[in-house]
């Protein structure tokens, strides 16, 4: 069969979780501490060859604020993947992350794998949510969990990795 796959992939959370970080750690292998906000949503792609296949993903990252919260479907829509990040030391960004969740279920393609990244896992001594709180929420909701740090680039490769293989092959 044909072993290139175009993936879409969205990234959702609240801002200041670290989907720009996660994203340029990825695609450029950096990080920046004094990442810009992201205006609207911003454009990347990069490929991952996965067992035997070529996967290109076709990442969109997009802003987080509510005022763009309007723009998001065209971003999620006809993805084949999406991550969904919060920070483990906010507790109000894992609330948001659940409601990108539950809109998701909601109005995503049903098909899509959905990831969902503690980010920021090294500030281990400001933690607000626990791993176990967050892997036993993603179960309940068939997400795969990874807990990742785009500073230390703890599972940002690994996250993308494991969505790669569990994208469907034409
Ligand atoms: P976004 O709004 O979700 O795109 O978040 P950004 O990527 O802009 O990151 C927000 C802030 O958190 C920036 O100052 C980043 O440097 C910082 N940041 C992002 N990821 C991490 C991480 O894994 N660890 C730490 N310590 N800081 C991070
Ligand atoms: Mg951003």
């Amino acid at each position: 069969g044909n072993n290139n796959i175009n993936a879409k992939l969205v990234l959702l959370g609240d801002m200041g979780a670290g989907k720009s970080s996660l994203v340029l750690r990825f695609v450029k292998g950096q990080f920046l501490e004094f990442q810009e906000s992201t205006i609207g949503a911003a454009f990347f792609s990069q490929t991952l060859a996965v067992n035997d296949a070529t996967v290109k993903f076709e990442i969109w990252d997009t802003a987080g604020q509510e005022r763009y919260h309007s723009l998001a479907p065209m971003y999620y829509r006809g993805a084949a993947a999406a991550i969904i990040v919060y920070d483990i030391t906010s507790t109000d960004s894992f609330a948001r992350a659940k409601k990108w969740v539950l809109e998701l279920q909601k109005q995503g393609n049903p098909n899509m794998v959905t990831a969902l990244a503690g980010n920021k896992a090294d500030l281990e001594d400001k933690r607000k949510v626990t791993a176990e709180e967050a892997r036993a929420y993603a179960e309940e909701n068939d997400l795969f969990f990874m807990e990742t740090s785009a500073k230390t680039a703890i599972n940002v490769n690994d996250i993308f990795y494991e969505i790669a293989r569990k994208l469907p092959r034409a």
